[in-house]
């Protein structure tokens, strides 16, 4: 936990969040500016800057995260037609907020690349 990181807030109930999914090491809620009809965010609860901040102790965790996104699609009803799973790291990938998330983006077609 960081107390200015956003997503830590979220995770500990500090800060509204549409949340769909919470256990133990992940939480998943929906993006405030969606770029599709689906868009939620899964994070591990564990404050995590980035991808480029992992270690081999998190590759468990890494693994649930994936497992989670695909209940979520399926949940989502995506999963049939398809969806993408996104993380950025670092500016020049595009991330904003420093708290490692997958976008989970489906319900239309997508075009490569997004923006
Ligand atoms: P990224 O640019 O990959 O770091 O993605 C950050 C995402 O978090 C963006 O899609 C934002 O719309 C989303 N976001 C930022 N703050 C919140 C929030 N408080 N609740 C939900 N989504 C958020």
């Amino acid at each position: 936990m960081t107390d200015s990181c956003i997503f830590c807030k979220i995770v500990l109930n500090e800060a509204k969040a549409a949340i769909v999914y919470h256990d133990e090491q992940v939480t998943a809620f929906r993006d405030s500016h969606p770029v599709a009809p689906t868009h939620l965010l899964i994070v591990p609860n564990k404050h995590i800057e980035s991808v480029a901040a992992l270690e081999m102790e998190d590759e468990q965790l890494m693994g649930h995260l994936f497992t989670v996104a695909r209940k979520l699609a399926e949940e989502e009803e995506i999963a049939k037609g398809g969806y993408r799973l996104i993380t950025n790291s670092g500016p020049n990938g595009g991330q904003t907020v420093f708290h490692l998330h997958l976008h989970l983006i489906g319900g239309q077609r997508m075009r490569y690349p997004m923006g």
